[in-house]
């Protein structure tokens, strides 16, 4: 039996919780010294008993834990979590029988009731990532209630919750038959190679899939296109695709260059005629200045927070000068695709940051459209956090 640990939650908290906030944070809790082992139940009151919540103790950098029902006495059971599961299929049956695309989130953590876990979808398989302890403790369960509502042909899973709250570096295959490496997916109709069982991250980051079908579709037609960050090179895929006369992909780390190579072959883009360099994003910035270099896309998304040998990045701080950097760069009437999945600052700030930029540089800008999380990365608007993903088509006007 779990145990359950009641949490008193402090008066000037009890509404939000009242209102449906699901994440229990430390500065609202009295008595948290009281968790012990992750994974054990927890009822939130208020000051005077009234029960505000059920939830379960996990940690994570966000906080204690989330909860996941209103409803007093309710068990974390297979039949508990088959019904969320169920529910978030639902909402995404569009998706599932969409053929053009075979890959997206088909449980998103608090976004679909349950918060420290999501579950993505990679053409038969599914990647779980477990974000805390305390839901790692569900496991069973979970996997019990994924076999009742999905159909997988394998799953694997990455446990994200060491000391530092990063992956742990592991065999990743839990059950099924294991995926070819690589396993082809589609995305509107383009091809894309990911590794199921290499590491934290597979290979594409499902999120930015609108962008990058708006790239293709309505902005890189006969222009040249600089992707900074560019890790596997979806964007430049996708610019290709959609008619750029050349693409230039910058990245640091060694791997994103024969990763960005087999993107462009299963997709017959001749790699030769593209530009793949392995450098430091800031570097390359100087470079291209002091070369005269311009480009009509510029293309940024970065880390929310990178260390490199000589520089440190930290979204919150130095997006401005990122934008400067761009902007020098990019030809007149040209675009600037600004992103971000840095979730302490919402979409109001990040404008600020981009008009910032544009001001010191005595430049004038229009923003023509504008992204956040795809609807399978379902979130609540009681938690306006968990809609980290802002991006910004932008125009240098001349
Ligand atoms: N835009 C990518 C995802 C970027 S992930 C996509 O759509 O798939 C962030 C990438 O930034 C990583 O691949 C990392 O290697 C790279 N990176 C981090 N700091 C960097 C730096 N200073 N210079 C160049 N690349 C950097």
């Amino acid at each position: 039996m779990r145990e359950t640990i009641t949490l008193k939650v402090k008066n000037k908290y009890s509404k939000q919780y009242k209102n449906g906030y699901p994440l229990i944070t430390k500065e609202a809790i009295i008595n948290g010294k009281e968790l012990k082992e992750e994974g054990a139940l927890i009822d939130l009151v208020d000051e005077s008993n009234q029960f505000l919540g059920r939830g379960y103790y996990g940690n994570q950098n966000k906080g204690y834990g989330w909860v996941v029902s209103q409803r007093e006495g309710e068990e974390m059971n297979v039949t508990f979590f088959t019904g969320r599961i169920q529910r978030a299929l639902q909402k995404r049956l569009h998706l599932v029988k969409d053929q053009t695309t075979t890959a997206y989130r088909l449980f998103n953590g608090e976004g679909d009731g349950i918060g420290g876990f999501t579950i993505e979808y990679f053409a038969g398989y599914l990647v779980i990532n477990w974000y805390s302890q305390g839901i790692y403790s569900f496991k069973d369960d979970i996997i019990a209630a994924i076999r009742v509502v999905l159909d997988f042909k394998g799953i694997y899973e990455k446990k994200r919750f060491n000391t530092e709250g990063s992956y742990v570096e592991d065999d990743d295959f839990v059950t099924g038959e294991r995926a070819p490496s690589p396993l082809l997916i589609k995305e509107n109709g383009v091809n894309f190679a990911v590794h199921l069982n290499d590491g934290a991250m597979v290979g594409i980051f499902l999120d930015q899939r609108e962008v990058r079908k708006a790239i293709r579709d309505k902005y890189a037609k006969g222009k040249t296109v600089l992707n900074t960050f560019s890790y596997t090179g979806a964007f430049s895929v996708y610019a290709a695709l959609g008619g750029a006369t050349k693409t230039t992909s910058v990245d640091l780390a060694n791997r994103s260059l024969p990763k960005t190579v087999e993107q462009f072959k299963v997709n017959d883009i001749d790699e030769k005629t593209q530009s793949i360099l392995v450098e430091e994003v800031f570097h390359y910035f100087k470079y291209a200045k002091r070369k005269n270099l311009k480009f009509d896309m510029v293309i940024m998304d970065p880390p929310s927070f990178a260390r490199s040998k000589k520089v440190t990045f930290r979204a919150a701080k130095d997006y401005t000068s990122l934008v400067s950097d761009a902007i020098a760069i990019t030809e007149k009437n040209g675009m600037i695709v600004a992103s971000t999945n840095c979730s302490t600052f919402g979409m109001d700030k990040f404008k600020g940051f981009i008009d910032q930029a544009f001001k010191e540089n005595k430049q004038k800008y229009k923003i023509m459209e504008e992204f956040s999380l795809p609807e399978d990365f379902a979130t609540i608007k009681e938690f306006k956090e968990g809609n980290y993903l802002k991006v910004l088509f932008v125009q240098l006007l001349s």
